[in-house]
C-alpha cells in the first residue's frame, strides 16, 4: 500500500540527486559549491561567501523548512527520503531479485558498488562531472577523494546501515524536541489490541527491529512497512490495520511555520535575484608612497552568467596606473589594485568601472 509511493518516492529522489550536478543553466552546475573561489553556484545564480546576508538567510529558510517538515509530518524525511534510507532500500530491493540464494550476498556486495555513485555524486556537488571524470585516476587529489569516500560509504552501510538511523544521526536525536502531540507519526492502535493476531508479521518486516506494538519507538523511521505487512493480513478480514499513521497535517502551526518558511524563501530569491549584475568595491590601502599617489585595492564579482569587459577610470584629475581593462568571465572575480596620482588638490577619489549596460561608481578618501 504504502510501498509504491515510497519506491517512487526515493526514486524521484535518486534522479535529482544524482542527475543535478549533470544540469547546467548558465553554463554552469544547477548546485555546485566551488572551493577555490568559495561560491555557491544556484541555478544559473552564484552566491559568494562574503555575501553573508545571503548565507544567513538561506540558513534561516533551512532551518524553518526542517522545523516545518519534522513537526507536521515526524520522519517522513528519515523514512521516505533521506539518502541512507534510499540507498538501504535499493540495495535491499535489487538483492531481492537475485532470488533467496543469491540475496544476501549480492546485498552485501550492491551497497558497495552503489557507494562508488555516491562518492561520484558528493564530488560532483564539488567538481564538475566532466571535469571529475577527466581527472578521476589521474589527479591525485580527486582520485584520493573518491576512494576515501568510497570506502567511508561502503563501511558505514556495510556496518552501521539502519544502526546509522538509530544511534548516530544527529537529526534522529533532535526528534523529540520538534514533535507535538499532533505530529504525525505511526501508532499501533492499542484500544484494539484483542483483536490483533500476534502474528508478528509488523516486527518482522521492520527494517530498525522494533515492534510497534511496544508503543512509539524514537528509533521507528515512519517507513510504514509495518502498517503494509499488517494490512496484508486485516484485509482478508476485512479490518483496518493495527499500526497505522495518527496526526493532524492540516492545522495552524501548518500555516504559520509552512507560511514562515515560504516568506524565507521568497525573501531569498528575491535578495538573490535584485543584486546587481556587477559588484564593484574600493578601498585605499594603507601604503607609504610620494605625496600625490595613493594606492587602492578593488574586487569586481561578475554575478552573471554573460563574460564582461569592463574599463576601470575616473573622472577626477587623476591619473590611473596599473591595468585599465579588465575581462571577467561568467560567475568569476578579479581582485587587483591600482596606483593613482593626483593631478591636482583631491580630497575624494572616484572610481568607475564601465561596460556595455554596466557604469559603478564608487568614491574613497585621497592623502
Ligand atoms: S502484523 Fe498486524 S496483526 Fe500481525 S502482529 Fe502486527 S499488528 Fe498484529
Ligand atoms: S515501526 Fe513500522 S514505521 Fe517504524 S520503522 Fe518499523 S516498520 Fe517502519
Amino acid at each position: 500500500m504504502w510501498k509504491k509511493y515510497r519506491t517512487a518516492l526515493e526514486l524521484l529522489q535518486a534522479i535529482i540527486v544524482t542527475g543535478l550536478p549533470f544540469v547546467t543553466v548558465n553554463g554552469e552546475s544547477a548546485l555546485r559549491f566551488d572551493i577555490p573561489t568559495l561560491k555557491l553556484h544556484l541555478f544559473g545564480s552564484v552566491i559568494w561567501m562574503r555575501e553573508f546576508y545571503l548565507v544567513l538567510a538561506a540558513a534561516l529558510f533551512f532551518l524553518l523548512l526542517i522545523s516545518f517538515v519534522t513537526i507536521i509530518l515526524g520522519r517522513v524525511w528519515c523514512g521516505w527520503l533521506c539518502p541512507q534510507t534510499v540507498l538501504l532500500d535499493f540495495g535491499e530491493g535489487l538483492a531481492t531479485l537475485f532470488g533467496k540464494k543469491l540475496a544476501r550476498k549480492v546485498e552485501k556486495l550492491l551497497p558497495i558498488l552503489l557507494s562508488a555513485l555516491v562518492s561520484l555524486t558528493m564530488i560532483w556537488y564539488f567538481i564538475p562531472p566532466a571535469e571529475t571524470f577527466r581527472a578521476l585516476f589521474v589527479s591525485p587529489t580527486i582520485t584520493t577523494f573518491f576512494l576515501v569516500l568510497w570506502a567511508v560509504v561502503s563501511l558505514e552501510l556495510a556496518f552501521l546501515g539502519r544502526k546509522f538511523c538509530m544511534s548516530i544521526c544527529p537529526y534522529a536525536m533532535l526528534q523529540n524536541l520538534f514533535f507535538d502531540k499532533d505530529t504525525l507519526i505511526i501508532e499501533y492502535d492499542v484500544s484494539r489490541e484483542r483483536d490483533c493476531m500476534k502474528c508478528d508479521a509488523c516486527v518482522k518486516v521492520c527494517p530498525v527491529g522494533i515492534d510497534i506494538k511496544q508503543g512509539l519507538s524514537t528509533a521507528c523511521i515512519a517507513c510504514a512497512e509495518c502498517i503494509d505487512a499488517c494490512v496484508e493480513k486485516t484485509a482478508r478480514k476485512h479490518i483496518p490495520p493495527f499500526p497505522n499513521y495518527k496526526g493532524k497535517i492540516l492545522r495552524p502551526k501548518t500555516f504559520w511555520l509552512g507560511g514562515a518558511a515560504a516568506v524565507a524563501a521568497s525573501t531569498l530569491l528575491v535578495l538573490i535575484w535584485s543584486r546587481p549584475a556587477v559588484d564593484f568595491l574600493v578601498t585605499r590601502d594603507n601604503a607609504t608612497l610620494p605625496s600625490g599617489l595613493n594606492r587602492y585595492s578593488y574586487s569586481i564579482h561578475n554575478n552573471s552568467g554573460e563574460e564582461r569587459m569592463l574599463e576601470l577610470s575616473s573622472p577626477d584629475m587623476v591619473t590611473l596606473l596599473g591595468e585599465h581593462t579588465l575581462r571577467l568571465k561568467p560567475f568569476s572575480a578579479i581582485h587587483g589594485r591600482i596606483l593613482v596620482k593626483a593631478n591636482g588638490k583631491l580630497e575624494h577619489l572616484h572610481l568607475t568601472i564601465s561596460g556595455r549596460s554596466i557604469s559603478i561608481n564608487r568614491e574613497a578618501g585621497f592623502l
